[in-house]
């Protein structure tokens, strides 16, 4: 019998759908005689669309890091950067409407520098046509469109979208942050949005699951943010690849909801698939805080009568990691990578032994990793500490919000005053510092002076806030960032040391206090920064997107495989480590993501060629020199198809999808490497891409740049479902015309083959849903 309240009109896109994804899991059961799940599969798995296809066995490790599912996510958030992408390829299919509810945020594209006041018009203005667009995408097919200055993408997720038993994709790394709200939300590239965005199962192979147990309680200035921090120096930047964290165990019922969501945020540099936390009194309180009873409602009838949202009792994970909140440490990570781990007692002596620069320059606190009520209250705590002393922060400090919802709240409780009252510049909401549009005024872009700087923000590679290399980043709890923003010296540890007065008194910090949650409730805000909460879908809406433009362009979908053998030349032997970075690279190349052929003059720019040794050179057959998209284009307007090869783990790093965008746009047909990073493989099949790996390795000293490279039984193994022992041929010829035979493998799917005869994954998806 179906227990589950009704639920009101306002709140069906809000409470997942309970009742679906049980009868789903009563398959499972079924199929594997009741065999324990953990949390992370039974949301995964009631979330299949063939559970009897996808899972045949009661053992669940042959499952695991094995199978691929195919899944239904039940929404959809995309960041204006990464947006554009996915709009411009959800455009081709010629659909009207998404058919899952889908939001956009305009939250990278603003710059933090003076305050909202002047950032935000500025930035507005800076990317008007790019918001534009993308408001006239989210009018055409009914998504919720949530403007510059309404906060970043994953608090507004927390805030509205985020419940319990929820699966979710989004369009940027730090989707995970919405399972500290018991979801299972995963960072995906524009196409992979576009499959849910159409209604077309997405792939993922099912994951590892990694336990995490937590006992004891936090105390004094420990946070949930050096629970995070901690981990990431135990598991390394590779530690969670392939896996979901799942936390259990006493101790998270101590945490609070917005503490789980900063631990799952930062589970992204771990690598970790996504991380999620089991249904809590805390998740209840949250959802109730922020006027979401109905979804709490829902969710204790699938926990109390049907034991969904939390792990089955004997649940198997493939590692086990306990953790103790009761003894952790403030952690201080960095510079330059997020599990370079220091707990603060070591770290005065540690940045002395690293030659790290002593003086602190700044102190950054806010993000979509931590501005909470709580963090923010307790924080305020620390600042009333200092302010009764008559201290003021010495060094520059910055507080961004991460909603006009919690902005408000902080503005109604006196928090904003306080902090602006003791000289804090209080950002919009929005990315600002952590994505590198900080317009830092006391150090240059180009500085090559090391400096360093703690933020409460969840990544620290070079250049990531101020687009200086030489900024060492330390990523730590708010709470550490602004005791330290009183000292601005690398030497002082809030727990232990005091901080002399002019009247020659030393004042030390008692450890920070605050609240879960406001004891006013959330403070609504400007209502301007909010969206149409039902937002209809309307053919009659143009999506205007100037032909002129050097921003945005309209894709032009790729040609279908015309059913012949592929004959190409080799245009570039690369060397060694090639990264998604290397192939597609970032930095000022961002501004460009919606529009292809601009962003396309980066491709490949970072690669060595094996020949030559340089770095973006390659040749064309007469012997003339080009850099690497330069040969491209040309080849490209020549008519002339080509193949790149290259080593191993080509393609790690991102999902990227311009990585594969790009080459494919670029007249690109074949990739020939030793191994392929599994992602960007994906990427290249879903762009209508030939990946294909050496069977023999060292094959790939034989062929050089220029050669003729051509399949011979492509269209048979694709007549066969790509199943003939995942082989082909591939002849090379030399120009003096000597030529050979090698063997080359692929791991095409009958569904990715699909791909490939339609030039594309989107081309095949519009080609079904047009009918
Ligand atoms: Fe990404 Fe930083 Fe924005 Fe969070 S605040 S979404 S980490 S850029």
């Amino acid at each position: 019998a179906n227990m589950f309240p009704s639920v009101s009109k306002q709140f069906q896109t809000k409470v997942p759908p309970y009742a679906k994804l049980l009868t789903n899991l009563d398959k499972i059961k079924q199929i594997t005689n009741n065999a324990p799940l953990t949390l992370a599969e039974k949301i995964l798995y009631s979330h299949l669309c063939d559970p009897e296809e996808s899972i045949t066995s009661s053992d669940l490790s042959t499952v695991r890091g094995n199978k691929y599912l195919k899944l239904n996510p039940d929404r959809v958030a995309m960041q204006d950067a990464s947006a554009q992408m996915a709009l411009l390829q959800f455009m081709t299919t010629g659909l009207n409407q998404t058919s899952v509810p889908a939001s956009i945020h305009c939250d990278h594209l603003i710059v933090g520098k003076d305050g909202e006041a002047k950032d935000l018009p500025s930035s507005i203005a800076t990317n008007q046509e790019v918001f534009d667009f993308l408001e006239s995408c989210a009018k055409r097919y009914g998504i919720q469109f949530w403007g510059p200055g309404s906060g970043i993408i994953h608090q507004i997720v927390l805030e509205n979208f985020s419940a319990p038993g929820l699966m979710m994709l989004g369009t940027d790394s730090h989707t995970p942050n919405a399972g500290g709200l018991g979801a299972i939300a995963i960072g995906v590239g524009g196409a992979d949005a576009v499959d849910a965005l159409t209604g077309t199962p997405w792939e993922l192979k099912a994951p590892k699951i990694l336990g995490i147990k937590l006992t004891g309680k936090l105390n004094g200035w420990s946070t949930p943010k050096d629970v995070i921090t901690k981990i990431a120096g135990l598991l390394t930047v590779r530690g969670g690849t392939g896996y979901i964290i799942e936390y259990f165990g006493e101790g998270v019922s101590t945490l609070s909801c917005t503490g789980m969501a900063t631990i799952c945020n930062m589970g992204a540099e771990i690598g970790a698939t996504t991380s999620t936390f089991p249904y809590q009194e805390a998740h209840k309180r949250y959802l109730q805080a922020t006027n979401r009873s109905e979804v709490a409602n829902a969710a204790d009838v699938a926990l109390n009568e049907y034991g969904f949202l939390r792990a089955d009792e004997g649940a198997q994970y493939e590692k086990v990691i306990e953790i103790d909140l009761s003894a952790i440490e403030p952690h201080v990570n960095g510079p330059f990578t997020p599990d370079l781990s220091t707990p603060i007692s070591e770290y005065a002596e540690r940045s002395l032994q690293e030659n790290w620069p002593q003086k602190v320059s700044a102190g950054l606190i806010g993000s979509c990793t931590n501005s909470s009520y709580q963090d923010m209250s307790r924080v305020v705590d620390l600042v009333k500490q200092a302010s009764k002393v008559g201290l003021k922060p010495r060094i520059p400090f910055f507080v961004t919000p991460g909603s006009e919802q919690i902005r408000a709240t902080l503005e109604r409780d006196g928090i904003i005053d306080i902090f602006q009252e003791n000289g804090a510049k209080v950002l919009a909401n929005a990315c600002g510092p952590c994505i590198g549009q900080w317009n830092r005024e006391d150090v240059s872009k180009t500085s090559k002076e090391a400096n360093t700087i703690f933020t409460s923000f969840n990544r620290n590679f070079r250049a990531r806030n101020d687009g200086n290399r030489n900024t060492m980043n330390f990523l730590t709890s708010p709470e550490i960032v602004t005791a330290m923003s009183y000292s601005g010296n690398a030497q002082f540890n809030p727990l232990t040391d005091s901080i002399k007065l002019p009247n020659g008194e030393d004042f030390k910090f008692k450890p920070p206090n605050g609240d879960e949650l406001p004891k006013r409730g959330f403070e609504h805000g400007r209502d301007k920064f909010y969206p149409e909460l039902d937002p209809k879908p309307n053919s009659n809406i143009d999506i205007e997107v100037d032909p002129k433009s050097d921003r945005l362009q309209l894709l032009d979908p790729f040609k279908a495989w015309n059913g012949k053998e592929l004959k190409t030349n080799v245009l570039l032997k690369v060397e060694g480590k090639c990264t998604t970075d290397h192939i597609s690279a970032a930095g000022v190349w961002l501004k460009y993501k919606g529009h292809l052929e601009n962003i396309s003059y980066n491709t490949l720019i970072g690669a060595q060629n094996k020949e030559t040794g340089e770095v973006n050179k390659a040749y064309d057959l007469d012997g003339t020199e080009y850099d690497i998209p330069g040969l491209m284009m040309k080849w490209k307007s020549d008519g002339k198809p080509w193949t790149v090869v290259a080593e191993h783990n080509y393609g790690e790093g991102s999902a990227r999808e311009h990585a594969a965008l790009s080459p494919r746009f670029l007249g690109g047909e074949i990739l020939l490497v030793k191994s392929f990073a599994r992602i960007h493989e994906t990427n290249l099949k879903k762009q209508g891409m030939l990946p294909l790996t050496f069977a023999t390795e060292s094959d790939y000293d034989k062929i050089s740049s220029g050669d003729v490279l051509e399949t011979l039984n492509l269209a048979d193994m694709i007549a066969k479902d790509g199943n003939n022992g995942g082989e082909i041929d591939v002849k090379i010829t030399k120009p003096n015309g000597d030529s050979f035979i090698i063997k080359a493998k692929h791991t095409m799917s009958k569904d990715q083959i699909d791909f490939f005869k339609a030039g594309s994954a989107i081309n095949h998806i519009g080609n079904i849903r047009r009918g």
